[in-house]
């Protein structure tokens, strides 16, 4: 579905995200047909803008898993859901992603924490920076089943003082998100599955990418790779 060739220096705006998209890929015939079946469904229930970001969202995970995968990249069904208890998921039993439209509001209030010296700058990011972390993050989760890539986690010591600083932040709001998932779904299953280090590395790995991603404003295809490539020993930079 993706057309080729891509160019992976070019750079790119995240308000730009819905139009590179649509550059970059070309789905066939019926499954434009199954997404208009869906989306004519899911207006029953969701407003029409929370749709569209979803299938934003949902179009971006199956570019970055081409990225990741290339001919071996997904071929299994969409799955896109009115409901459900997070944004985005990787379920590595079916092997496949799901978008869910009524958590797709929480790209608006999603920070990105820059690492300035000793200080911490929290910045508020646009839906589309949200978009492309979250696709980062699911993308991961796959690359750590299928892939066995290296994963960072709490003992993580790199060569890049940068990184170590980030991901000592990242121990922090990482233990704090655990406490609020748990205060909002009272799921003990989920708690312990946040201590299992897939989750730590995946959120390393795209609040990292957020970071960057605000500081220079743009992206490129190289670097959503690297990202999602992101390796504790041969870490960039
Ligand atoms: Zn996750």
């Amino acid at each position: 579905m993706i057309m080729a060739p891509l160019n992976y220096k070019k750079d790119f705006y995240p308000e730009d995200l819905s139009k590179f998209i649509k550059d970059v890929t070309e789905p066939d015939e019926e499954l434009v047909e199954s997404c208009k079946e869906c989306f004519d469904f899911l207006q029953n229930y969701c407003p029409i803008e929370d749709i569209k970001r979803s299938f934003l969202l949902l179009d971006t995970i199956y570019f970055l898993d081409y990225l990741a995968f290339g001919e071996e990249a997904s071929c299994f069904d969409r799955y896109i859901t009115a409901k459900g208890m997070f944004v985005a998921s990787y379920d590595f039993r079916m092997d496949n992603y799901g978008v869910c439209v009524s958590q797709i509001s929480q790209t608006n209030d999603v920070d990105a924490y820059l690492i300035r010296g000793e200080d911490i700058i929290v910045s508020s990011v646009s839906p589309e920076e949200a978009i492309l972390s979250i696709a980062i993050h699911e993308v991961r989760h796959r690359l750590q089943h299928k892939k066995r890539v290296r994963m960072f986690n709490k003992a993580t010591k790199t060569r890049n003082q940068d990184i170590n600083r980030y991901l000592l932040h990242r121990k922090h709001i990482f233990n704090e998100d655990k406490k609020r998932i748990y205060k909002r779904t009272r799921s003990k299953v989920l708690r312990s599955n946040l201590n299992n280090g897939i989750e730590f590395d995946a959120s390393f790995v795209d609040g990292y990418f957020l970071a960057e991603l605000v500081k220079k404003k743009s992206f490129n295809i190289d670097m959503l790779k690297a990202f999602l490539f992101l390796d504790p020993i041969r870490v960039f930079g």
